[in-house]
């Protein structure tokens, strides 16, 4: 995801590294636009084969923006998808029928190729919503065979194995020269990194990040997997379908060998040797296949061997490919710059807003909980009422069935008996529905998105809020910028917070684990839920964190939220909960204040092979 430009301090050597490296990616950025434009003039001059040469940069072209599409998909999106050619001979129908049968403009070929990409996108997606990664790369793979069979025998509509020839670009009845046209492919794919770029900086490509890394997390952020997938994937189809109608324009023709899956290889080479969920990869490695592709012109019989042993050696030697290498060697990496090694969490952000909740409601309430894994009765007819306004305990041994009971409340489980509402109405049915209904919950187990950026995994949090559309987000209206800029201010707010304002831009992963804990929290701060549960976030936190923690939900039950705090130590809990439900082998065995709690025989006894947890309450 986004990289984000450091404060360095002037003069520090970091500083100079960083400015002396970005001037020279963008001098060698430059050099290499502008060779792209003098090309046609530079094969003029050299050459008496210009076209064949400009030729093979559109192809390149070409390729790069079928590959831009490939990288939604599997670099982004995390969905394999072995369905780039059928994207492509789809496209180039569109075109082809257009131009050639209905006597169209080809722009609006192109426009109908970018559509029935999609479309076929969308209806791959539709079929397989509940794929897992193999099953869908298989479905692809299937509806790849399928549309090329198709297109071979719909003969009328698509030419049979012959395809459709004489498809031309023409403006005002003349055909539009070569050279110009690779103009426009090269303005074409420009126009294809922008939309990636933009997509993949938004609200829109961090939840299909999101949902990449964990359905489970994303959907406790009120993130829709099913709905997020749809739209990576239609864009990446739609893009697919301009790389067919482009392809169609600069061959002259389409048959179904187009979609052949041979064809394809040429992507995944390229995706993989330039740097698979990298902005530039994509470019870089269909770059570098072309000139492979043309050096190796006179023994072209070798060339899918010659593709595979790039694919490997490139496998084997860069797993990240030549941007991802780049980018975690010593000169490419981000330096972790000036940090303030002894920046404490700071106060409670002010932008949390105050939740009105009506009175006597519970914000979250479970009624003869049941929940059995096999013989286990890990939720054995558990009731909790979570009030607006206080934070409530949730202890109890290991193993007693506190997490199970979040999950149930939360919908991560199908219950076997009982009903969860939240404000006063039953509990939606999915997860993601849940945190959109403002009951957010902050994981027993590490959730964070370790590969990205501090500041991202905030601002992931802020998707349900995000009021822009993806459309929106590509051409970077007023309106989202400006709630871009509100974003990343408050989820600098959080992190300062946390104490974590000078490691905005660190990935996650660098991080301590005190500190993981705490962005975890924040990020689920960062939805504005009305209800917030934290299932065993003390563990692990130093005592400056642990008191930041605390302060954290003091204020948030100050501001009416109903904060769900699980512990099986009850020390921390005991000064800081208004409320205190006990559980023991999935039952509640007391409920009531701290210091009846505390006082029951019942608890008593369910410590009793745990004194230690008790003295230090008392
Ligand atoms: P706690 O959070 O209080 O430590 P859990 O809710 O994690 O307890 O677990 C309660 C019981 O349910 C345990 O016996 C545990 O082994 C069992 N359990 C929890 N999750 C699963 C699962 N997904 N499959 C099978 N058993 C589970
Ligand atoms: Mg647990």
């Amino acid at each position: 995801m986004r990289r984000i430009a450091l404060p360095h301090r002037s003069g520090s050597p970091a500083s100079t590294l960083v400015r002396v490296r970005s001037a020279a990616l963008s001098t060698l950025a430059a050099a290499v636009i502008v060779v792209l434009l003098l090309w046609p003039r530079i094969t003029d001059y050299y050459s008496y084969n210009a076209t064949y040469y400009n030729g093979i940069v559109a192809s390149a072209a070409i390729a790069a923006i079928l590959t831009v599409s490939l990288n939604l998909c599997m670099g982004y999106g995390g969905m394999l998808s072995m369905m780039q050619t059928a994207l492509q001979l789809v496209g180039g129908y569109g075109v082809a029928i257009a131009v050639v049968k209905m006597g169209w403009s080809w722009l609006l070929g192109l426009a109908i190729a970018i559509v029935v990409g999609t479309l076929l996108s969308v209806l791959v997606l539709l079929v397989s919503l509940r794929a897992t990664y193999l099953y869908f790369g298989m479905i692809t793979l299937a509806a790849d065979l399928i549309v090329v069979e198709v297109g071979r025998s719909a003969d009328p509509l698509t030419g049979g194995v012959v395809g459709i020839a004489g498809i031309t670009p023409t403006v005002g009845g003349t055909v539009i020269p070569k050279n110009q046209f690779y103009y426009l492919v090269l303005a074409l794919l420009a126009g294809t990194y922008v939309v990636q770029r933009n997509f993949v900086r938004s609200g829109a490509g961090r939840a299909a990040m999101a949902v990449r890394e964990s359905t489970d997390t994303a959907s406790a952020m009120g993130i829709r997997p099913a709905t997020t997938k749809l739209l990576v994937f239609g864009v990446a189809g739609g893009i697919g379908g301009l790389a067919g109608g482009l392809y169609a324009l600069q061959m002259g023709f389409v048959n179904p060998d187009v979609g052949l899956l041979d064809n394809g290889l040429i992507f995944f080479v390229g995706l993989f040797l330039g740097g698979i969920g990298t902005l530039v990869g994509p470019l870089i490695g269909v770059g570098i296949i072309a000139v492979i592709v043309e050096l190796i012109r006179g023994y072209a019989r070798y060339t899918t061997l010659i593709l595979g042993l790039v694919l490997l050696a490139a496998i084997m030697l860069i797993p990240a490919g030549i941007v991802g290498s780049w980018r975690s060697s010593r000169i490419g990496r981000d330096p972790t710059g000036p940090t303030d090694e002894d920046e404490a969490p700071g106060d409670v952000p002010a932008t949390v807003p105050p939740v009105a909740a009506p009175a006597g409601v519970a914000a979250l309430e479970g009624v003869g909980l049941m929940k059995f894994f096999g013989g286990v009765r890990a939720v054995d007819g558990i009731d909790v009422r979570i009030m607006p306004g206080t934070v409530h305990g949730i202890i109890g041994p290991n193993g007693s069935g506190k997490s199970t009971l979040v999950a149930c409340l939360t919908r991560y489980h199908p219950l076997n008996a009982g009903e969860v509402r939240v404000f006063g109405r039953p509990a939606p049915r999915a997860p993601y529905a849940v945190a959109a209904a403002g009951v957010t919950r902050v994981f027993q187990a590490p959730h964070l998105f370790e590969r990205v950026s501090v500041l991202d995994n905030v601002l992931t949090g802020m998707r349900m809020r995000e009021r822009y559309t993806w459309a929106g987000a590509v051409v970077r209206t007023p309106g989202y910028r400006r709630q871009d800029r509100a974003e990343r201010a408050e989820a600098m707010e959080l992190l300062r917070f946390a104490g974590l304002g000078s490691r905005a831009s660190w990935p996650a992963s660098a991080l301590s684990h005190g500190q993981k804990r705490l962005l975890e929290v924040v990020r689920a701060v960062a939805t504005r839920p009305r209800a917030l549960i934290l299932d065993e976030p003390a563990t692990g936190l130093t005592p400056t964190e642990l008191a930041a923690l605390a302060r954290l939900c003091r204020a948030l039950r100050d501001r009416g939220l109903a904060v769900v705090l699980i512990e099986h130590n009850v020390d921390f809990v005991m000064g800081l909960c208004d409320e205190i439900t006990v559980i023991e082998s999935g039952k509640v065995i007391e409920r009531g204040v701290p210091e009846h709690v505390r006082r029951s025989p019942a608890v008593l006894e369910a410590y009793l092979g745990r004194p230690d947890l008790l003295e230090e309450a008392s």
